[in-house]
């Protein structure tokens, strides 16, 4: 009988072989956590293989960790990710796993109960009223009306001692219920509409989701994409679906591409599930938080986990759908730490493992998903139409290349001013939008829009301030910086840069009276600004909202009839091939704000592009003809999704060593992929490391994956100092 076991442990590179104790000798298996001895220590580790025997004296197994296996499958997917990432399954389990090495890490925690207040169905708004006197109490009942749902805490802070006299009455009339909840992660209440009750569905969501369905109760794995306009209900697919997987026993995975959505999210489901099944994971949680919600699932007690990209490792147990919302948002990658992982590719990937269905919405197809349904990899489905029917907001182009096109030392035009007044005019809210993706930003002339390319790559350059050169992310050419403008002469290049401050200080100026806030990543550094910023707007305290990527991403701010792209340039010449595709995903995005009950939306986009074809095309709204072209153009110099590419970067703080360390590896002889000897990348030094880069590209994964091995292998072999940071980042979305 085997009774040998591979553990592998969080950060050690090589798993350990141990032998099962009589005591737990057929209650181990693979996916088991266990508590094992590693020089004096205890260490938690996972099962990740039975071994026949070993030729080693082996120390035993001291327990199974509060009786937790994550099963073979979370296995098998963790082994594919460590293998795919070309990172040791010990580092992709320190990431995975929040419980860290000792047991006496304690995190079994008791959840915190929360009383929640919460309207029932035969709340009567007028009727309430009517039972009391004061208007101070009245008003309490009117924040119930609005709120739905509300904490006790919450309501004592707003309401004091009023609180006492009214609740108890209101409970009497049955208009009210209380709750106790176990809550890691306080909803903020006023961000909380719920689902409304009334919706009908359209032709198109009944069918895709009893066609979905059938693949949740047959168990198939079916990549699907579901492509929807903005507010085609997209969400309301969704509760169905989930619907039908809890129904049928099974347990669901939401990933989210931003924080802010999370509690949206919940609350919309909340009529179909408690808030004690559903677990939130995202990086905003504190490592005790996490570890709790870590721990209900490896214990089978959650039926929902909605989530950000982190989510994607959750152990969910017997799953049966997973959801990937906005799929084409680059938040999905983590493009910052030594994991570089693509959570939408790795929920595909964990579908096709489980058998189940992985439906990707969005009203933007990434290029990638695209190619997928083009190659028959995944399947397709369309919601065309708005749900209430009200027609897609109109676009309206400013062409800034026009003389006095500008109120004098602004960014805004005149169109945008005279329709920024009629907003303020009509108490209605608009919302301007920058791009401020990446740090560097490229040359433009401002006379005749013309933008400074590198002509092998197609993709524009960065301008580098320092040295005056311009410099190709791409194949890393550069050249000094023209003091003309090559296609007509003109000495009025210009460096592309609006920032959000700067907009506020104009906006300012020019409506004094107006309220004007910001939602960017310089003056939201916590979750409760954010949640601040946001609720200011869903109550219409904010007049003109300032923001970039943050405000593009799903908010539902119905009485937003203005949305203004401030430079849409900016968006459009980025330094990367992904620059056209992303610009018009974010147009698109951006402009889905504007008019969302009833009240019509206006578009303002302005730009020296005019005749972009990215532009040309959302004018249009013909997102067909779009990705065509873009796919064309991809397919001509041999980009992705046509080509894969890595990017090993080998880094130091010690530039000495990193040379040195760099000439070594030129010696490595590439054999099939498409490989690009190590260069100092475009950004060569970052808080204080030095940085090259390494290149892999091959219209065959397996050919990269042989080649990284390879190389791997090799740089290996050169014992280079421990200075040296090696790093792979497959599929990279930035550099
Ligand atoms: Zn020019
Ligand atoms: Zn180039």
């Amino acid at each position: 009988m085997t009774t040998v076991v591979r553990v592998s442990i969080p950060l050690k590179v090589d798993p350990f072989d141990y032998s099962i104790p009589e005591n737990l000798e057929g209650k181990v298996e693979i996916g088991s956590l266990v508590i094992v001895p590693l020089r004096n220590q205890k260490f938690l580790g996972i099962v990740t293989e039975f071994i026949d025997s070993s030729p080693h004296k082996l120390k035993n197994i001291y327990e199974i960790f509060e009786n937790i296996s994550l099963g073979e499958k979370y296995v098998k997917f963790l082994k594919w990710v460590s293998d795919y990432y070309h990172l040791s399954l010990g580092k992709v389990l320190e990431f995975a796993l929040p419980i860290k090495q000792q047991k006496h890490d304690k995190i079994n925690h008791p959840p915190k109960k929360e009383t929640y207040i919460e309207l029932t169905e035969s709340f009567n708004a007028t009727l309430a009223m009517n039972s009391f006197s004061r208007f101070s109490q009245k008003e309490l009942i009117q924040y119930l009306d609005s709120e739905k749902r509300v904490s006790l805490k919450e309501l004592k802070e707003v309401f004091k001692t009023r609180v006492k006299t009214v609740l108890p009455k209101l409970e009497e009339l049955g208009f009210v219920e209380t709750k106790e909840v176990s809550l890691f992660v306080t909803p903020q209440t006023s961000l909380l509409p719920s689902r409304p009750n009334n919706i009908h569905l359209t032709k198109e969501q009944i069918d895709i989701i009893s066609h979905i369905s059938t693949y949740i109760e047959q168990s198939k794995s079916y990549p699907y994409l579901l492509r929807g306009v903005t507010g085609s209900g997209k969400t309301e697919v969704y509760y169905q679906l989930i619907k039908k997987t809890i129904e049928s026993g099974k347990n669901a995975l939401i990933l989210l591409p931003e924080i802010a959505l999370t509690d949206q999210t919940v609350a919309y489901f909340l009529d179909l599930i408690d808030f004690s099944k559903i677990a939130i994971i995202h990086s905003n949680l504190t490592p005790s938080q996490k570890s709790n919600y870590w721990y209900q699932i490896a214990q089978k007690q959650i039926r929902v986990v909605i989530g950000a990209r982190s989510a994607v490792f959750a152990p969910v147990h017997n799953i049966g759908l997973i959801i990937i919302d906005e799929e084409q948002d680059h938040s999905y990658k983590q493009s910052e730490t030594a994991f570089r992982y693509h959570a939408r590719d790795l929920a595909v990937l964990l579908g096709s493992i489980h058998s189940i269905p992985v439906l990707l919405g969005t009203a933007t197809p990434s290029l990638e998903t695209l190619y997928n349904v083009s190659q028959k990899r995944y399947s397709f489905g369309n919601l065309p139409q708005r749900i209430n029917q009200m027609p897609l907001p109109e676009i309206n182009i400013v062409d800034l290349k026009e003389k006095d096109i500008f109120i004098e030392n602004t960014s805004i035009t005149k169109p945008l001013y005279w329709a920024l007044k009629e907003v303020v005019q009509k108490k209605e809210q608009a919302i301007i939008y920058l791009n401020k993706r990446g740090y560097h930003g490229n040359l433009i002339c401002s006379d005749c829009g013309y933008v400074l390319k590198c002509s092998s790559c197609d993709v524009a350059y960065t301008y580098y301030k320092n040295d005056n050169k311009l410099k190709c992310h791409y194949c890393l050419a550069e050249m000094v910086k023209p003091n003309f403008c090559p296609q007509c002469q003109s000495k009025k290049i210009k460096h592309l840069s609006i920032g959000t401050e700067k907009v506020m200080e104009e906006l300012q100026t020019l409506f004094p009276k107006a309220n004007i806030d910001r939602l960017d990543r310089d003056v939201i550094t916590s979750y409760s600004k954010m949640a601040e910023v946001i609720r200011k707007v869903k109550h219409n305290e904010t007049t003109i909202l300032i923001g970039t990527q943050m405000v593009v991403k799903g908010h539902h701010f119905p009485n937003v009839t203005l949305v203004a792209v401030l430079l849409a340039d900016q968006a459009l010449h980025m330094p990367d091939i992904r620059a056209s595709e992303h610009a018009f995903q974010d147009f698109v995005q951006v402009s889905g704000r504007a008019g969302r009950s009833e009240k019509k939306g206006q578009v303002i986009l302005q730009t020296y592009s005019k005749t972009h074809y990215a532009i040309q095309y959302f004018i249009q709204q013909n997102f067909d003809k779009f990705w065509e072209h873009e796919l064309e153009w991809r397919k001509a110099l041999s980009y992705p999704p046509f080509f894969k590419m890595a990017t090993i970067w080998v880094t130091s703080q010690n530039e000495l060593l990193l040379r040195q360390a760099v000439e070594k590896i030129k010696q490595y002889k590439p054999s099939k992929a498409i490989y690009s000897q190590p260069s100092e990348a475009p950004i060569y030094k970052i808080k204080n490391t030095f940085r090259y880069l390494i290149q892999i590209k091959s219209e065959q994964p397996k050919v990269i994956d042989y080649e990284l091995t390879k190389l791997l292998h090799f740089i290996n072999s050169l014992k280079l100092s421990a200075n040296i940071d090696i790093l792979v980042d497959r599929d990279p979305l930035s550099l």
